[in-house]
Order: C-alpha cells, then structure tokens, then sequence
C-alpha cells in the first residue's frame, strides 16, 4: 500500500485511541507527490479508514477516486492553495479546543496569550474563524485568507484545523495545543502569569527559524 494511505490510516488509529476523534466527527487529508490530495470519506470513522475508499480529490476539488470526500473538504484544499509547505491538514472536535470555540470574547488574532513556550514555538498564534455551519464555504474562505500566516485555525464552535509538512509532525502540534486548551481551562480561575512580550519575540524567532 502507498506509504501516504497508510499513514492516514494509522493517524486515523490514534486520534481515536488516545480520545481526539470520536464518531465520524473530524476529517484529515494529505497531498500526494503528483499535488492530488487524499481525504477521508465523508461519514468515515477515523478508527476504521479502509485504504481503497479513501477519497482522492483534484486540487480544484473534483472528486477523482474512492468513495464521496468529507462535505469539509474545501477548507483543506484553501490550505494547500495558500501554503505551499503544508503537505497535510488535521481537522477535529476534540473536547478541549471544541470547549474553547465555544468561549464568548476571545481575541480573534489569537485566541490562547502564551503562558508556555511550546505552543509558540510549535503553532504560533491561532487565530479564530468565525461560525458558519459546517461544510459551509464561507469557512473555506475565511481559512484561505489566513493559511499564508498562520498553520493552525479555530473555528467557533466546531473545533480545530491545524496544518503541517507532515502528519506525525502535525498531529503532535495539534496534541501540543489540546493540552494547552485543557490547561487553560485548568488555569481559568487563577492569576496567570503570562509570558512577556520580549521572551515571546524569542520563541516566535524559534519557531522561524525551525
Ligand atoms: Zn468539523
């Protein structure tokens, strides 16, 4: 089987283990060699993906292969169109990050201020996409004006889409900012000490700079 296939599969496998995706909530796709992408079917369960139904799209969005593509497909595809380093895209409603979505007045440019370096230094800000109901284009062209700057999006009440050169890479900068979301909730109450502006400009130079 195609190295690509079977590392979607085996993601697939460990969100659901370690409790990221449950049900045939979320959707993962990557971009093959020939600038196809592979995308999980519509209504698949991420534990169970099956290497020939895996959809197979254009990057114009025409459906070349496998069975039907998730109906969330377009937002991936405004990723690749806009980030030539993005190779796959991660889309879940995993319980912390979905429970932040839902939080009244957060900062659009960037939802989470920094009080650990990590998620700087692995995702940068993470700005907040507005509602619109899921599939809906609208969401698809709110992520193609920010893929150029931004790697990772949260998108109001629905949960998260995080992009990467490589799905492993990506899947643990996502498990990096679901923690972070759980710690924020943990932190909710208490007088946080955020980290500086000076010491923040040296992570973002981190990540920069790989
Ligand atoms: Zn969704």
């Amino acid at each position: 089987m195609d190295k690509q296939y079977q590392q979607l599969i085996e993601l697939g496998k460990y969100l659901v283990k370690y409790g990221y995706a449950r049900g045939s909530a979320g959707n993962l796709s990557v971009r093959l060699d020939d600038g196809n992408i592979l995308v999980t079917p519509t209504n698949s369960h991420l534990g169970a993906l099956v290497s020939e139904e895996l959809s197979l799209i254009s990057i114009d969005g025409e459906h070349l292969a496998g069975k039907k593509p998730s109906k969330e497909f377009p937002f991936h595809i405004s990723v690749y169109c806009k980030s030539e380093e993005s190779n796959c895209v991660i889309h879940l409603h995993s319980t912390y990050l979905t429970a932040l979505s839902c939080i009244k007045g957060l900062d659009p440019k960037n939802v989470i201020q920094a009080f650990t370096p990590y998620v700087v230094m692995k995702v940068g800000d993470l700005p907040l996409v507005p509602y619109y109901k899921p599939g809906a284009i609208e969401i698809a062209e709110e992520i193609e004006k920010l893929a150029r700057n931004h790697s990772a999006f949260l998108l109001a009440n629905h949960g998260i889409v995080i992009s990467g050169p490589e799905l492993w890479g990506t899947c643990y900068s996502f498990e990096e900012l679901e923690e972070t979301a759980r710690l924020y909730f943990l932190l909710k109450e208490h007088d946080v000490q955020y980290i500086n502006e000076t010491e923040l400009q040296k992570l973002k130079k981190m990540k920069k700079n790989g």
